[in-house]
């Protein structure tokens, strides 16, 4: 798929940030060519506008920019999954990766994806399964542009599937 390439070749990496030895993917640059940023859209939507999904979770901060034009295009809610102490009193909070939603956001049953811009350990995305789930929403998918596959975070998610646009070494 040229898109894959192409939006493979618009993620900016960044040496030594934000510690000595982390290659950092910046998908600011991936914002700047809107061929590149439709077609991440286009290609999230294409999977899923057929999948009965009602709730798209994204991950705060990147996942707040991938996940609503999802969300618009295939009918779904979006839902934002806060870092801690963002948001007023009603909120949930769970396990030692803290992640926050609002109460009432979602319902018992309905089905969601989480988005993100990418995975690393896995440690986010587990916690945002888990404040999902421990509300009766069922995961049915994790989506990413970008996986580290050497941390092998997919082993965090369990049974849970991951979809990755692309893979960095
Ligand atoms: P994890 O919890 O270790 O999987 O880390 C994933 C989270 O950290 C995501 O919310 C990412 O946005 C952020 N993150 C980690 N490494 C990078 C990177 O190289 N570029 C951009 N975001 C990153």
């Amino acid at each position: 798929d040229d898109r894959i390439s192409r939006i493979s070749s618009s993620i900016r990496v960044i040496p030594d940030f934000p510690k000595p030895g982390i290659l950092f993917q910046d998908i600011t640059t991936l914002l700047l060519d809107p061929k590149a940023f439709k077609d991440t859209i286009d290609l999230f939507v294409e999977r899923y506008k057929d999948k009965n999904i009602n709730v798209v979770a994204g991950v705060e901060a990147r996942g707040f920019i991938f996940g609503p034009p999802i969300a618009l295009a295939i009918g779904a809610k979006f839902v934002p999954m806060r870092k801690p102490k963002k948001l007023p009193e009603y909120s949930l909070e769970y396990g030692t990766d803290k992640m926050e939603m609002h109460v009432g956001a979602v319902q018992p049953g309905e089905r969601a994806i989480v988005v993100d811009d990418l995975i690393a350990t896995g440690g986010t995305l587990n916690a945002a399964i888990r404040l999902l789930e421990r509300v009766g929403v069922t995961v049915v998918e994790c989506a990413c542009v970008i996986e580290l596959p050497e941390l092998k975070g997919r082993d965090k998610l369990g049974n849970k599937p991951l979809f990755v646009l692309v893979s960095s070494a």
